[in-house]
């Protein structure tokens, strides 16, 4: 059972301040549903069950299973809760970008995201309130770690979008085909509650989308790379933005702690696991005349010559008081072009939602408890 799913309640015994925690049933993958199962002495196709009423008609009440006996409903409902996150608003951009923010605990909020495209469409969610990494051109880092997001909050994004575009969409028989971690947060920061949401994206009985369509983004948590391959082969994906170690030091902190060459390493152990023709993707962030130079175009190549990635590029988004600028149309197609003519895979991420702030880094949420780290990035915002 997930700690990180555990949601605090209260008990409804009318004594003032009594609480006692109840599991929230949305973040529970089956694992921890046969555990709890094991526990009730039921018998273990009770988990098919029990995820189809939540994840694929879902209700929002045991007392509407109505395949299993109202013994075991009174029981679950003692235990679990089924709580998905409350929309607070939600915003439409003109080409057709979605966000939404969600109430998280602690009357914080986060931003999530989805793209529509011809053949798919890209659900970005977010893993934390805030993130502690700092990385320098990111509008989320500026505000500092506020809290983790616990399983079914992060599942919780998947279900709330499946059922609110199901009508935008009704000529789409799947209308959400991939999922990205690249919403507010560093998900290996939050593992305990990433991986069972994870897993119930691309479990059958969850949302059923292929391990090749759910992919985690990291800014660079070694540890956990290693980690998360014991515990799953979802897609991974690394935010690299700089490729020596003096630039990334400064543009990605976590850098200073593990860098590149050892990123890269626990990346290799991460392929090894996903089998043929499925490689890491590499994000690089343009910043205009910081890491966007023929010089560190061929330093790029250098460092990826021999190892399978699709690197994608992704134009700086700006946000106030970022200090950084977008590089011209040109100069990235000429950094593209200097990878690509050595032989790399590379694309150029299109900026989508930027009329609603739903582009890459530009996720700021709602944060309840300002951290001194925020409230500077504020006074620095507003006079800017
Ligand atoms: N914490 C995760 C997910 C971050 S968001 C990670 O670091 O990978 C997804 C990508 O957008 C990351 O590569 C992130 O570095 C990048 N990004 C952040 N701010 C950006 C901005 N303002 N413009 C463009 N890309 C940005």
């Amino acid at each position: 059972m997930q700690d990180s799913n555990a949601a605090q309640t209260t008990s409804g015994t009318g004594l003032q301040g009594q609480s006692r925690r109840r599991l929230n049933a949305l973040g529970m993958d089956r694992e921890a549903w046969a555990a709890l199962l094991e526990e009730l002495g039921e018998k273990p196709y009770r988990v098919e069950q029990i995820l189809k009423w939540l994840h694929h008609r879902f209700v929002d009440d045991f007392a509407d299973m109505t395949d299993i006996s109202k013994k075991l409903r009174t029981e679950l409902a003692e235990r679990c809760e089924i709580r998905e996150p409350e929309i607070v608003s939600e915003h439409l951009s003109t080409d057709g970008t979605r966000k939404w923010l969600i109430r998280a605990a602690g009357g914080s909020a986060v931003e999530m995201v989805f793209i529509p495209e011809p053949n798919r469409g890209t659900l970005c969610v977010s893993s934390q309130v805030g993130c502690a990494l700092d990385c320098k051109f990111c509008a989320t880092g500026k505000q500092g770690f506020n809290s983790n997001l616990t399983a079914a909050e992060i599942v919780g994004q998947v279900r709330i979008a499946v059922q609110t575009l199901a009508d935008a969409y009704p000529e789409r028989e799947r209308v959400v085909t991939n999922v990205v971690l690249m919403g507010m947060g560093e998900p290996l920061l939050n593992f305990d509650a990433v991986t069972p949401a994870v897993d119930l994206m691309m479990d059958d009985l969850g949302y059923g989308i292929s391990k090749r369509r759910v992919t985690i983004s990291t800014a660079g948590v070694v540890p956990g790379i290693y980690r998360l391959a014991e515990r799953t082969d979802a897609s991974l994906a690394i935010s690299l933005h700089a490729p020596n170690d003096a630039l990334r030091d400064e543009l990605v902190p976590i850098n200073r702690k593990y860098p590149i060459a050892e990123l890269l390493k626990a990346c290799r152990s991460y392929a090894g696991n996903l089998g043929e023709k499925r490689t890491v993707t590499v994000e690089y962030t343009l910043l205009n005349g910081v890491n966007d130079q023929p010089e560190h175009a061929a330093q790029m190549v250098e460092l990826l010559r021999d190892f399978p990635c699709k690197i994608n590029l992704i134009p700086f988004n700006p946000f106030p008081g970022s200090g950084f600028e977008r590089p011209t149309v040109t100069s990235v197609r000429a950094f593209q072009h200097r990878l690509a003519s050595a032989g790399l895979s590379v694309t150029v991420r299109t900026t989508r939602g930027e009329d609603i702030d739903a582009a890459c880094g530009q996720l700021v949420g709602s944060v309840a408890d300002r951290t001194r780290r925020q409230a500077r990035y504020r006074r620095l915002a507003s006079a800017s």
